[in-house]
């Protein structure tokens, strides 16, 4: 991968994380590793992530300097420079305020294997960071959050969102996409009553192998990039454009 190629997968990280309906307003974000080592790619604060341009993206440093791009980088870039210093053979984390996750860590329970998507975790509890409720903003916490995800694909930030981590860029973004899914399953059938039917662990870890090898995480990263292209081609207003219709 080159720097050029990294820029253009953490724009279409963001896209593809809008068109999944995971932005909230101008927080949260994906950043991927710098072929050269430098730092990480993500998108300077202030912007939507389907707003997310070239032109808008910061290389941070790995000390959370701003090495390209204008201004101060994201409070919480530490939570992907930690995830990705501590681990090697990452390329992409993703650190959004999906609303499904937020409710469903507030109920306190383990996360179940009801559909396709809650099979990701192979009929194991998501990790849930449980240092803090606030912002992942320090070297430190940085550091706890990457402990407590471990090798798993994401985790909870109860009273906050969600983050995941892929050795490729499409998995990271699918990795918080199916979260956010099983998320919603399980709030939603909560919401009807108790819940008897899921998966044991042995079917789940058959059905995270069966559903989830790398081929069908790409073919869903496809499809939210058309979906994302068929968004931005009928833009809504931005903000150099203050006259358009
Ligand atoms: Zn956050």
């Amino acid at each position: 991968m080159t720097p050029d190629q990294a820029q253009r997968l953490a724009v279409e990280a963001s896209h593809a994380l809008a068109a999944a309906g995971q932005g909230d307003m101008v927080w949260g974000h994906a950043a991927v590793r710098d072929p050269r080592g430098r730092g990480i790619w993500i998108k300077a604060p202030g912007w939507g992530l389907e707003e997310v341009r070239e032109d808008r993206l910061q290389l941070v440093s790995w000390d959370a300097t701003v090495l390209h791009g204008t201004g101060a980088p994201h409070k919480e870039c530490h939570i992907h420079l930690r995830l990705l210093a501590a681990s090697p053979d990452l390329v992409c984390t993703v650190h959004t305020h999906a609303s499904a996750a937020v409710a469903f860590a507030a109920l306190g329970t383990p996360l179940l294997p009801l559909s396709h998507e809650g099979a990701l975790f192979g009929g194991e509890d998501v990790p849930r960071f449980r240092a803090t409720g606030a912002l992942v903003s320090t070297r430190e916490l940085g550091k706890a959050l990457a402990a407590d995800l471990g090798t798993a694909p994401a985790a909870l930030l109860p009273k906050h969102g969600l983050v995941s981590a892929g050795r490729t860029v499409p998995s990271a973004v699918m990795h918080a996409v199916l979260l956010e899914r099983a998320c919603a399953m399980q709030v939603r059938a909560a919401a009807a009553g108790t819940i008897r039917v899921h998966s044991g662990r042995a079917e789940a870890r058959a059905k995270r192998a069966e559903c989830w090898p790398d081929s069908q995480l790409e073919a869903g990263w496809h499809y939210l990039l058309r979906r994302a292209a068929d968004t931005l081609s009928h833009p809504p207003v931005s903000r150099e454009d203050p006259d358009r219709d």
